[in-house]
Parts: structure tokens; C-alpha cells; sequence
């Protein structure tokens, strides 16, 4: 018995090592192991999936249903099995603003309700802004605090656990507004364009103006195909050199966005991509979004 614990023992703290040693931008596998085991946490869409993970550490065990670049959540239809997980939550993240609707609806009709928290109810963001909520670094902070809280509830005895990923996760938050402001020292006042609205909070935090023509902005948010008229108008904008950067979104891209990227390209102007979701390039939600950044400031200096 002591030899096989032993054998046990060693490879596990090697494991630990490394593993504190590879950890990510976002710093959860540095907390130590739970003391509690943990809390079954699903989230709606990936950003929040991702700061759940990141700010409970190992006291968390998170579900995403909507991950990945290779859908549009914009137009995702939820499975049985979707809601099922919902109901095995102890804590449901949201985002709300129509952006996941069915998720919303999905937690109301459960018997047994989790915590759920609600980005955009949490930010007191109306139903009709801009539901890309995870694009505001303020809003991002209130909905990692607002998990830390959950989770400290749901589990008193990992408390210190949860306080030190906490602690990480906003150290790296600290690290990104910096790299916001950095950024928007270069950036402020440089015109953009973009398919969709999915980068318009980050987009204000670094300075840059949106000049996207209103009719294309106004059918995007409702859901509707631009006319022909606004696509004309979108193609000059560009072609007249007042914009310098094109944002386009491939989630939610179509034949139309295709033939603006190729307008783009054609007058000189860099195309940016900025997604719904993080790819799996990238190893974390704050990894994602300093790539995203880097991206532009490095498209607008060539
Ligand atoms: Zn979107």
C-alpha cells in the first residue's frame, strides 16, 4: 500500500508542476486543486464559457454549448440535449439581448433553478443594444466578478481557492485594459467599416470611429439582408479612401461580405478579421482577444 501511494504521489506533483508551469494568459490552473469538488457550471456561448474556466480554476467544471467559429450563434437552434444540460447546472452564464435567447428561455422552464447569471441584465444593458457584450472589457470584468461570487456561495470551503484564480484573472484583466489604452494611443480617430457589429465596444474603447453606412448597420441589427442601395453604399465608403480598416466577422459572413472584402483589398484597405467566438487557435478568451487586438493595431501601421 505505501509503495503503490508513493508511486502514486510522485508523478501527480510532477504533473502539478507542469502544469502551473504551461498555464495561460488567463492563469486558472495556478489555483491549486479544489478543496470542494466542482461546481457543474454551463455556459450559453463560448466567451462566458471561457471566463467561467478561467475564473473558478478547478472548482469548475464548465459546459459550452455554442463553442467554436464553426457556427453563427446568431442563428443557433438549441438541441433536447442542450437543455438537458441546463438542467444539470448548478450555475447557468448568459448573455442575453436576444443573443441567446433560447438559452434564456431554456433556464425558465426548468423545475430545479440554478444561479444564473445574465450579462446583459447584470450590465443593465437594454434588450435592444448591441448584444456582443463580451467585447466590453468593463462587462467582462462585472460578469467574471459576478461568477467569483456564485461560486464562493455554491462552495464556502473553496473560498481561498476561488479567491486566488479570481486574483489571476484580474491581474490579466488588469494587463489587457492596459493593453487597450496602449493601443488606443495609436488608434484614436483612424475610421473603420465593419460587416457586423460584433467588435462595436472594443472597437469605442480603442478609439477607432465606425463609419459603417447606417442602412447596411440598421439591416444588420434587425436581422435583415442589406439592400442594394446600402451595399452600394458600404462599396463607395470604401473605394473613396476615407475608412483604413475593413472588420469583418467570418461567422457571419456571406456572398455579400465576401464581395466587400474583395472591394476592400482591391482600394487598399487591410480587412481585419474579429469573430463571435474564439477560435481554437488560441487557448483563452483573453489570449483570443490580445491576438484580435494585436491584429488591428499591427493591419493599420503597415
Ligand atoms: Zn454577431
Amino acid at each position: 500500500m505505501f509503495i503503490i501511494s508513493e508511486m502514486r504521489t510522485l508523478p501527480l506533483i510532477l504533473l502539478t508542476a507542469l502544469l502551473t508551469l504551461g498555464c495561460g494568459d488567463d492563469g486558472a490552473s495556478s489555483a491549486g486543486e479544489c478543496p470542494t469538488d466542482p461546481v457543474p457550471v454551463v455556459a450559453s456561448i463560448g466567451p462566458w464559457g471561457d471566463v467561467a474556466t478561467a475564473v473558478g480554476g478547478d472548482c469548475v467544471q464548465v459546459t459550452t454549448i455554442v463553442g467554436g467559429t464553426g457556427v453563427d450563434p446568431h442563428e443557433y437552434e438549441p438541441t433536447a440535449s442542450d437543455l438537458a444540460q441546463l438542467n444539470d447546472a448548478a450555475l447557468v452564464v448568459l448573455n442575453g439581448g436576444h443573443y441567446d435567447e433560447w438559452a434564456v428561455e431554456g433556464v425558465e422552464t426548468l423545475d430545479k433553478k440554478p444561479v444564473i447569471i445574465e450579462a446583459a441584465e447584470l450590465a443593465g444593458r437594454s434588450e435592444d443594444e448591441n448584444p456582443h457584450l463580451w467585447y466590453d472589457p468593463q462587462v467582462v470584468r462585472q460578469v467574471g466578478d459576478e461568477i467569483t461570487t456564485a461560486l464562493t456561495e455554491l462552495r464556502p470551503a473553496a473560498r481561498n481557492s476561488l479567491k486566488a484564480a479570481g486574483a489571476e484573472w484580474t491581474a490579466a484583466l488588469d494587463e489587457f485594459d492596459a493593453l487597450v489604452a496602449q493601443t488606443r494611443a495609436e488608434t484614436a480617430g483612424v475610421s473603420f467599416a465593419a460587416t457586423e457589429p460584433v467588435f462595436e465596444y472594443l472597437a469605442d474603447a480603442i478609439g477607432l470611429e465606425d463609419q459603417t453606412p447606417s442602412g447596411w448597420k440598421n439591416a444588420v441589427a434587425n436581422e435583415t439582408e442589406p439592400g442594394p442601395a446600402d451595399v452600394a453604399a458600404f462599396e463607395s465608403l470604401l473605394q473613396g479612401g476615407s475608412v483604413s480598416l475593413l472588420i469583418d466577422n467570418p461567422q457571419t459572413a456571406g456572398p455579400i461580405t465576401e464581395r466587400l472584402r474583395s472591394v476592400a483589398t482591391d482600394a487598399g484597405v487591410p480587412v481585419v478579421e474579429i469573430s463571435e467566438s474564439r477560435s481554437e487557435d488560441h487557448d483563452s478568451f483573453l489570449q483570443w482577444q490580445t491576438a484580435q487586438l494585436q491584429a488591428i493595431a499591427s493591419a493599420l501601421t503597415q
